[in-house]
Formats: C-alpha cells, sequence, structure tokens
C-alpha cells in the first residue's frame, strides 16, 4: 500500500472537477472585541486574526482562521509566525496536492515542519471548508453526523475587578447569553483572583455556575491552599491551575479535594491526551482548534478522551466566527464533547469579517448549517480591517 501514492487516490474530476490546490493566501486583520480583556499575561483591546484562502483548481475557495489569546505568551506561536510559516513553507508544499485528501496534506506539513499546530490547525479548517463546500455539506456531515445542534455557553469573565466583573455577569445573564462563567485569572496575586471569583460567585448565587482559569500561573502549594477557599466559596470548576507539564500534580490536586479540574495547556496532542487519562488528571479537557492542528487533531484526541472517560469541551482562544464555526462542527459531530463550550467570540467582538455571524440565543451557540464551515468573507471588512 505505501507504493500507492495519494494523488492516485484523489476525487475523480466530473461533478466535483478537480480539487487540486492552486493557490494559499494569507491576511492579517485586527477585529475591535467590545471592552478591553485581561489575559493572564497581556490586556488588548483588539484581537489579530490570521485568514487563509486555498483555492483550488475547481474555482472552489476553503476559509481558514488562525487565533491566539492575545499574543504568544499562551504556546509561543503568534499571527505574525504563523503567517511567516504558512506563507514561506506550509502553502507553498500544499500548492499541487488535492485538497481532498486532508490526511496526505497533514503528513507532508509534519514533513516540512514540526510543530507549528496552531499554523496547521488554519490550513486544516480550510480543507474541511473545502469539502463541505465540493460536497455541498455542512462540516459535521463529514465528521459522521450531528449528534447536537446547539452548545452551552461559558462566558470568560476577564475585566479585572470584582464590580466590572459581577456588573458583566448580570449583564450576560439578564440577556440570556451566559449562566456559566469563567474568571480569567494570574494577572492578580492568587488571593486576589479568589477572592474575586468568590465573589462573583455569591452574587450570582443559585443562578450561575462560575469557574476560574489561572492559566498554569500557581503552582501546586498554592493551588492546595487556593482551591478549599474555593470550594468554600462556591467556584465549581478549576482550569489548568498548574503548570502543563504537572500532568501528576492535577491527579493529586484532584484526588485531595472535591473540585473539577479542566485542562487546557496540558492537553495539545494524542499523546498528551494519553497522559492525563493514563494518570486520571482531569474531569474536563478543553478541545481547541488551533492548539491541536485543526478539526483532525481534535477528533484523535476527543476520540482518547472518551476512551479514557473524560469529558470534552469546546475551548477557544476567541475565535471569531470562522475559527468558532470549525470548533462547532466538531463539537457537533464528537459524542464527548458534552461539557458545553466557550465560543464566545461572536459576543465579544464588536466586528466579524463574515457575512453570516454565529447565533446565540437562550444561553447557547447554534451549530451553523450551511456547507462547509456555513460562514464567507465580507470583503469590504476584510479589506477594512486588514493589517497595513
Ligand atoms: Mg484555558
Amino acid at each position: 500500500m505505501d507504493q500507492i501514492t495519494p494523488q492516485a487516490h484523489a476525487l475523480q474530476p466530473g461533478r466535483v472537477g478537480s480539487l487540486k490546490i492552486t493557490k494559499v493566501t494569507t491576511h492579517i486583520i485586527d477585529l475591535p472585541i467590545v471592552r478591553a480583556h485581561q489575559f493572564a499575561a497581556t490586556r488588548i483591546k483588539t484581537q489579530a486574526y490570521l485568514i487563509v484562502e486555498i483555492e483550488t483548481e475547481n474555482g472552489i475557495i476553503g476559509l481558514g482562521e488562525g487565533v491566539t489569546p492575545g499574543g504568544p505568551w499562551w504556546s509561543g506561536d503568534s499571527i505574525e509566525t504563523m503567517k511567516t510559516m504558512i506563507d514561506r513553507y506550509l502553502g507553498p508544499a500544499i500548492v499541487g496536492r488535492s485538497a481532498h485528501n486532508i490526511n496526505d496534506i497533514h503528513k507532508v506539513m509534519n514533513h516540512v515542519a514540526a510543530a507549528n499546530l496552531f499554523a496547521k490547525a488554519t490550513i486544516d479548517i480550510a480543507l474541511w471548508d473545502i469539502l463541505g463546500k465540493v460536497l455541498d455539506t455542512p462540516i459535521y456531515n463529514l465528521l459522521g453526523g450531528a449528534v447536537r445542534d446547539k452548545l452551552e455557553i461559558s462566558w470568560a469573565l476577564a475585566v479585572g475587578t470584582a464590580e466590572a466583573d459581577i456588573a458583566e455577569a448580570e449583564e450576560f445573564f439578564e440577556k440570556r447569553h451566559a449562566r456559566v462563567f469563567k474568571l480569567k485569572a494570574g494577572a492578580q496575586a492568587p488571593e486576589a483572583d479568589t477572592e474575586r471569583t468568590i465573589a462573583v460567585a455569591k452574587a450570582m448565587g443559585t443562578r450561575a455556575d462560575i469557574r476560574i482559569d489561572p492559566n498554569q500561573r500557581w503552582d501546586e502549594a498554592t493551588a492546595r491552599r487556593m482551591f478549599p477557599r474555593l470550594l468554600d466559596g462556591g467556584c465549581s470548576l478549576v482550569e489548568q491551575p498548574i503548570q502543563s507539564w504537572n500532568i501528576e500534580g492535577l491527579a493529586r490536586l484532584r484526588q485531595q479535594f472535591n473540585m473539577r479540574i479542566m485542562a487546557d495547556e496540558s492537553v495539545t496532542t494524542p499523546q498528551t491526551a494519553l497522559d492525563i487519562v493514563r494518570h486520571a488528571g482531569a474531569d474536563v479537557v478543553a478541545l481547541k482548534i488551533m492548539k491541536s492542528g485543526g478539526i483532525t487533531g481534535n477528533r484523535q484526541i476527543s476520540a482518547i478522551l472518551e476512551a479514557g472517560g473524560i469529558a470534552g469541551f469546546g475551548g477557544t482562544f476567541l475565535d471569531s466566527s470562522i475559527g468558532a464555526s470549525a470548533a462547532l462542527h466538531l463539537a457537533a459531530a464528537e459524542r464527548n464533547i458534552t461539557y458545553g463550550c466557550e465560543l464566545i467570540g461572536g459576543l465579544w467582538l464588536a466586528e466579524e469579517v463574515v457575512e453570516e455571524p454565529l447565533t446565540y440565543s437562550d444561553f447557547h451557540v447554534h451549530v451553523p448549517t450551511r456547507p462547509g464551515l456555513g460562514v464567507s468573507l465580507d470583503r469590504k471588512k476584510l479589506k477594512r480591517f486588514s493589517r497595513a
């Protein structure tokens, strides 16, 4: 079998036409957000995205998106390095190959560049979009069909003071956008972040589910001090309290406290998913289109988590409606993504570059049902928000 080249299996010309990739184009855009957002290591007022368009010989254009949480602090990936990686290495390597053979293209990309899962994810999304468009069906149907058509939203409270976070939680609860809230932590001292979380939990009472995400900024001893206070104070879940490599530490925290733990930075590859399962290091894992090489890599991870009895959650780097649509098609199809999502880009961005932004109602975001990703570029806006 190894002797047969993947090109020999290309979809036959005819109704579909040739899916040979002719061009890969990238644009950096900066979109305004509704309010400044405080991450563990940076505060942002606009969010940068890398938009990728992959064209095929039959004229179909697939749309992909790359995003990081406001800069390279999370994984080392940045919008600017992703653009260089695609323009100089990944794009030229895939031109001339058939867009339908996503497995082959991942093999080629892995041959050309180690790591760089964010840049590879951006291309992966565009390939699935092409395949959906050419077969005239939403991506979730290509993944075996949908088991859900909407996901409950968890909103990230990231203004940075208890008063402002409570006001935002009240507003979003009132608008029926969210009743699950995650406090972004790590920029302040652990005590201050813990007190702020407890203040929001007290204010919202039984109306809401309150969580905290220190983004690995605590060590295990600090987590042991904060967990009892968070439990007493009504916090339901802690996301990635300690360093990504300390999976055994996550498992110890789970054993010591009756607190649910979500792993995020700890799980980016199938191998790390296997580690978290082996050590029983989490109750839930945040799956993210970007951090794991797109829909393709996330499916592998989701299967491992399902086999290990760990639930999946639809995490985000504040993807716009483009990346969030990819995540929603995955979440629609994966049985194990049972813990809701934080695909809030459509609520958090003041402007978008698509004609069909995602729809939110009654604490949920809805899975798009149009062919491919289900979104198309608004070219005027793309031009307006393109970085000079
Ligand atoms: Mg996180």
